[in-house]
């Protein structure tokens, strides 16, 4: 691909944009070498204004979403590409989350502009395990593991039963669970369900891949080593 098109598919401007900062001479190779638009060299010597150029197209990320922010692209207040350079917006092919966290709550978000791993994540087939850390308004009663693990659990207007999910207690207000799929609010409609209230909500898993020290707001690019651990 030509570099002219490669850098305005990764969000760095317009055609015209980008052939302006060709002119410039911002565009150069790793050893500050002038770039031309027709030029075709290795992703990893590009540099923009003596910056690397960003992850070529099969970019996976790592966010530590804060609450707060949503995983719309199209609400008013605080979305999580706000987290990311105003250019990821930009991206062709876009830049999706993967599956959704709600505006309350917070942990390890998938993003990525691979359609084919994206459906491998959150295909039902694929049973990736994702461990959320939920705080209750109220003590845990006791049958909440037996109730969640029994798959015969049905919440309001679903039509099929949830999955059975693992639950351990780790303190009397504070429970982790492993879900294997993804419904809309489930953490918070499973425990309306048991009679309590989900006060926050943290996910602190998917598949083998934690956020570590990761801290709320920042995100990193997973490369080959992370795939793995996730699947
Ligand atoms: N379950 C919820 O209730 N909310 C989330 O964001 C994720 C799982």
């Amino acid at each position: 691909m030509k570099l002219v098109k490669l850098i305005g598919n990764l969000g760095y401007g317009s055609r015209k944009e980008v052939a302006a900062m060709f002119r410039e001479g911002r565009i150069t190779d790793a050893d500050g070498e002038v770039l031309y638009a027709d030029d075709q060299v290795e992703h990893a010597r590009i540099r923009i204004d003596d910056e690397p150029l960003d992850p070529p197209a099969g970019l996976v990320l790592l966010l530590h979403k804060p609450v707060g922010y949503t995983c719309s692209t199209k609400d008013k207040g605080r979305v999580v590409y706000d987290l990311l350079p105003p250019r990821y917006r930009l991206r062709s092919p876009l830049l999706s989350t993967v599956g959704r966290l709600d505006r309350d709550t917070s942990g390890a978000l998938l993003m990525t502009d691979d359609g084919g791993l994206l459906h491998r994540i959150v295909s039902p087939k694929a049973q990736l395990p994702k461990v959320y850390e939920a705080t209750l308004a109220s003590d845990l009663r006791g049958d909440e593991a037996a109730v969640f693990a029994s798959g015969t659990l049905m919440l309001e207007s679903e039509k099929e039963p949830l999955a059975p999910a693992g639950m351990e207690v780790v303190a009397p207000r504070h429970a982790r669970l492993t879900l294997i799929e993804g419904r809309y609010h489930q953490v918070r409609r499973m425990f309306a369900a048991v009679g309590n209230h989900v006060q926050a909500l943290h996910r602190s898993r998917i598949g083998g891949l934690t956020l570590d020290d990761l801290p709320p707001g920042e995100w990193r690019v997973l490369g080959a080593a992370d795939l793995e651990r996730l699947f």
